[in-house]
């Protein structure tokens, strides 16, 4: 099936599709982790020039491949965010072609341009590069944990809040100044509709059916053709984001993306009063998992970050959104952690 969308040239969904996907291509190099190597390798009938199975997403780690990898026509990348975001990346700095395999849509990394680098305890977005092919292999997806796939609800999801904060920040006016983008009604209106649509299909999304993936990255797509012409991604990101950097920042370590945004659309919903049951219900249905400990938080940690939010956005001047306002600390957090019975 050939769409056109914002920054995917072609992108082709079926089960079992990776073989003939891989057969036409010239010279290439592979970069994965073990296990989705692992996973996809059986159906890789070519042998690559080269498989490079990364630790990590450390700019140490990315150089070393980009200093060994062979030159080669093609790139793949074949994995979850991380595996993809360094091929996204080798494919930049060589000028090669790309080809992107997700073998988990927990995040969008595959039919986005940036790559996120780690520079110590900061992840830098560089890069910029459009894939000529990405292969949604649905028997392939559906050997990951069911929990790994539906976090990419995550990022889809978190529309129901961040775009309330965008129109938070329209009603600031000055206060938010230097710390929003122009509101844009249009676009608002149009994330509300993937929402929407998205919703429905909570119950396919939950048992990881064809359809449920299709959804998810078919979401993706309508995302990045919403924002990457406005140039932010504002009506995708906002406060329950900036709950999750806060977190890892208060944690100091990573999380699985899709479960601490859970946990920051619960939170964040119910401080903007924004149907919080409802978008709770939703999560529930797909099966996202959202509690504290999913991400190896304890109570108290998921209350500093809460308290230590506001300090955190204006720190890293993030965008205007119900932290500048909700006044949130020690006390209510404790009270709305509470409340939520979280
Ligand atoms: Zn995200």
């Amino acid at each position: 099936m050939t769409r056109q969308h914002e920054n995917v040239k072609r992108i082709e969904y079926g089960e079992g599709i990776l073989r003939d996907a891989l057969a036409g291509v010239s010279s290439y190099v592979v970069v994965s982790m073990e296990v989705p190597w692992s996973l996809a390798r059986p159906q890789v009938a070519k042998e690559p020039e080269q498989v490079f199975l990364i630790p990590n997403v450390q700019e140490t780690t990315v150089e070393k491949v980009i200093a060994e990898a062979p030159e080669t026509e093609w790139v793949v990348g074949i994995g979850g965010g991380q595996a993809i975001d360094v091929a996204k990346y080798l494919a930049f700095r060589r000028g090669a072609k790309l080809i992107n395999v997700p073998t988990i849509v927990s995040t969008n990394a595959y039919v986005t341009p940036l790559s996120g680098i780690r520079r110590g305890d900061r992840v830098d977005y560089i890069g910029g590069i459009a894939p000529e092919l990405v292969v949604v292999d649905y028997s392939l997806i559906r050997t990951a944990p069911k929990c790994l796939n539906v976090a990419g609800a995550g990022d889809v999801l978190s529309m129901h809040t961040a775009s309330f904060d965008w129109e938070i920040a329209a009603r600031a006016g000055e206060k938010a100044k230097g710390r929003t983008y122009e509101f844009n009604p249009e676009a608002v209106k149009t994330a509300r509709a993937i929402l929407a649509e998205f919703i429905a299909g909570a119950e396919e999304i939950g048992k990881v059916t064809n359809e449920g993936i299709k959804l998810i990255v078919d979401s993706y797509l309508r995302i990045n053709d919403l924002c990457l012409p406005l140039g932010h991604f504002r009506p995708e990101e906002g406060s329950e984001h900036f709950f999750a950097y806060n977190a890892e920042h208060v944690a100091k370590h990573e999380f699985l993306h899709g479960a601490i945004v859970g946990l920051g659309i619960v939170l964040m919903s119910a401080v903007q009063g924004n149907d919080p049951k409802g978008i709770r219900k939703v999560l529930d249905t797909i099966g996202l998992d959202y509690s504290p400990a999913a991400s190896q938080l304890t109570r108290e940690q998921v209350i500093t970050s809460l308290a230590t939010a506001k300090e955190y956005a204006l720190s890293r001047n993030l965008w205007y959104s119900v932290i500048d306002e909700a006044n949130l600390t020690e006390a209510s957090a404790t009270a709305l952690v509470n409340d939520l019975g979280l």
